[in-house]
């Protein structure tokens, strides 16, 4: 990713917005301003109107009499309600903003202001003058004050923001620049190891070989105190040739260098052929050995190498985590539910709760399952097993030809995987464990199962 686009998104995320606030603001502002300014011109007229009535109550029974500006006072001095603020010739106050002036236009320091005609005593008409003494100019002010604080305020906040996106947006440069160097640091790592792996492989190879030769008697006949130590060699050089294979796997894998040749199997006489090399291992340890791979099962496309590791380690890890009882392999077909008498042929009818552990229930698979009688696997150890170096109880460390590397597991299921499937796990701790390998089946490799069952008189187990 270029200089972060997260950061970026997180800049417009947070200014925009606050400069649309900033600009509804200042709108809202200025029309109640403007509203502010309606309203006490409207209160105005309304106070001038009232202060009509009220004067020209209070000089309606001296209509037509000539008045001394000492009885036009005391005429009006009930309208007094406090001293007023300001006055010129007859002017009085009603109420606490409300002047009145008599005369003509009279010079007012309130702005703005409102005049009605009154009919004043002797027929004059007299002009009032009505202006606010508390005027809404010290509202307005201090309205536009405190807006003006706020939009400042707001303004810092942007700034504010602004300076903690960049901050963000280069710790999301560096953290990115970090993840590269960590990726290229693995890639790096797992080159190093599949090659390191290779260049151990050939001379471990040759030790393998010539301790072959060597107890072959090849190279002559071993006296009976150097068959000991030899066949030590041998099994030593064996274990180390295995771990190094794993570690040069996992290397592989990571890389993206494992390629996947795939060949059309029968499932049934590949299964035996992997079984017969493990049957001694399994007769050794006194268990009993069950294959159950129907005859009738579609072939698979998969590519055999990966196919024969994934069973080999299934198959060594049931032999391994069972001191006493039996391990089986036996394989189903699932998830090509058709109607009786018109489906594939079944050695075993779909279990429904095989079928809704399968990766895609909207597929056909069969599922290759290894089940043993062991020690079983922990709900809280199943998922973590498939990680690279994970063990479970793991034997003392001196102990490495029992104790394994942690890496047959994980290995197995990124090669399910890339053989399109996936390995699921069911155990119980001392009851046993079922691994089941998922491998899709190929929807053409269904129809000579479709077509046989479609004969009359075919078999539908
Ligand atoms: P390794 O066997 O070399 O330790 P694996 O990746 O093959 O490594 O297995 C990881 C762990 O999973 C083992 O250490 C073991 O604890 C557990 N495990 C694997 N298979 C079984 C099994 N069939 N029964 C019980 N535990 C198992």
């Amino acid at each position: 990713m270029a200089r972060s686009s997260l950061a970026r998104i997180s800049v417009v995320g947070f200014t925009v917005p606050l400069i649309a606030a900033l600009l509804l603001m200042a709108g809202a502002l200025i029309a109640s301003d403007r509203a502010l300014m309606r309203s006490a011109a409207a209160q105005l007229r309304i106070d001038a109107e009232q202060t009509r009535v009220a004067v020209e109550h209070a000089l309606k029974d001296r209509a037509g009499t000539d008045l001394t500006r000492a009885e036009l006072d005391s005429a009006l001095r009930p309208l007094l309600l406090r001293a007023p603020a300001e006055r010129s010739a007859a002017a009085l106050v009603a109420g606490g903003d409300t002047i009145l002036v008599t005369g003509r236009r009279a010079a007012l320091r309130h702005d703005p202001h409102y005049a009605v005609a009154v009919a004043g005593p002797s027929g004059a008409v007299w002009l009032l003058t009505v202006a606010h003494g508390r005027g809404v100019a010290a509202l307005r002010t201090a309205m536009w004050v405190l807006s003006l604080i706020t939009v400042a305020i707001l303004g810092v906040g942007v700034i504010r923001e602004r300076r903690q996106a960049m901050r963000v947006s280069e710790r999301s440069a560096e953290l990115e620049r970090l993840y590269s160097e960590v990726a290229r640091a693995n890639t790096a790592k797992s080159e190093f190891l599949a090659n390191i792996s290779h260049e151990l492989r050939t001379p471990l190879n040759a030790i393998v070989g010539f301790v072959e030769l060597l107890k072959d008697g090849v190279y002559g006949d071993l006296s009976p105190r150097q068959v000991p130590p030899v066949d030590r060699i041998a099994a030593s050089a064996t274990h180390l040739r295995h771990l190094v294979d794993q570690v040069l796997d996992i290397a592989k894998i990571a890389a993206g260098r494992l390629e996947v040749h795939p060949e059309t199997l029968v499932l049934r006489p590949f299964v035996l052929n992997v079984a017969s090399e493990l049957e001694s291992l399994v007769n050794e340890r006194g268990l009993s050995f069950s294959i159950a791979v129907g005859a009738s099962l579609p072939r698979v496309r998969t590519d055999p190498a990966h196919l024969r590791q994934i069973l080999v380690n299934l198959i060594g890890n049931a032999v391994k985590y069972t001191p006493a009882g039996s391990v089986g392999v036996r394989a189903r077909m699932v998830g090509a539910s058709t109607p009786a008498g018109s489906g594939p042929r079944r050695d075993t009818p779909d279990d429904p709760f095989l079928a809704s552990r399968s990766p895609d229930v909207r597929r056909a698979w069969i599922a290759l399952q290894v089940v043993d009688t062991g020690v079983g696997i922990a709900p809280a150890d199943q998922a973590r097993i498939f990680q690279e170096f994970e063990q479970v109880n793991a034997g003392p460390r001196g102990d490495s030809m029992q104790r394994g590397t942690g890496l047959g597991l994980a290995i197995s299921r990124r090669l399910a995987q890339l053989l399109g499937g996936d390995i699921g796990l069911e155990s119980q701790v001392g009851k046993g464990s079922t691994f089941t390998l998922w491998l899709p089946v190929h929807p053409t490799d269904l129809e000579p199962l479709l077509a046989a069952a479609a004969r009359p008189g075919a078999p539908v187990a």
